[in-house]
């Protein structure tokens, strides 16, 4: 049944190839909005793996993180905070760098909006090589939170970002080669 599910959500997902630029197979999940019960059956399945598990704060990545972590943190009774862009965030921030592939980006999140202690699950639509996601767990790892799971809609596998991830473990609903 959650295999049902899954290759519903898979079949979904749309390719554009050399998107952004040549060489870049784009995973776009636009076209899985537009099923609802495939944007449904993809809300569930995290909820069903993150509810009861004393989470407290769903961390989502800008921008595709701001889609679905937000069901999942209702869902489950936690509070959502987004991991922004640079400037975009009004109060008092704290940031991290990453590498991209040319040059380095900057993730920020808000002073105040996660205390120590609190356990996190960090949420965007895909993990290619890893640097994004590392960036948000050493956001929130810097102000004492637990990260205690990355949950992603789509892996790329052949980049390996999980090994970018430390000890972290990483959901993923579906793997793309
Ligand atoms: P990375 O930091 O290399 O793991 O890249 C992950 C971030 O870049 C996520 O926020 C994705 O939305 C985006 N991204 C990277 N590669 C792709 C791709 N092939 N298709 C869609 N989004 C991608």
């Amino acid at each position: 049944e959650t295999d049902d599910r899954v290759s519903r959500i898979s079949s979904t997902i749309r390719v554009i190839p050399d998107f952004p630029k040549p060489g870049i197979l784009f995973q776009d999940i636009t076209t899985l909005l537009l099923d609802p019960k495939a944007f449904k059956d993809t809300i569930d399945l995290f909820v069903e793996r993150y509810r009861d598990k004393n989470i407290n704060v769903v961390a989502g990545i800008e921008a595709r993180g701001f889609i679905f972590g937000p069901p999942i943190a209702l869902a489950i009774g936690a509070k959502f905070v987004p991991m922004r862009k640079p400037k975009k965030l009004p109060g008092e921030v704290i940031s991290e760098e990453y590498s991209l592939e040319y040059g380095t980006d900057t993730m920020e999140m808000h002073v105040g909006a996660v205390q120590p202690g609190e356990r996190a699950v960090v949420v965007d639509d895909l993990i290619a090589t890893g640097g994004t996601l590392n960036a948000a767990i050493r956001l929130l790892e810097r102000v004492g939170v637990q990260v205690v799971e990355c949950a992603c809609v789509i892996e790329l596998p052949e980049l390996k970002g999980r090994d970018r991830l430390g000890n972290k473990p990483l959901f993923v609903l579906v793997s793309s080669t």
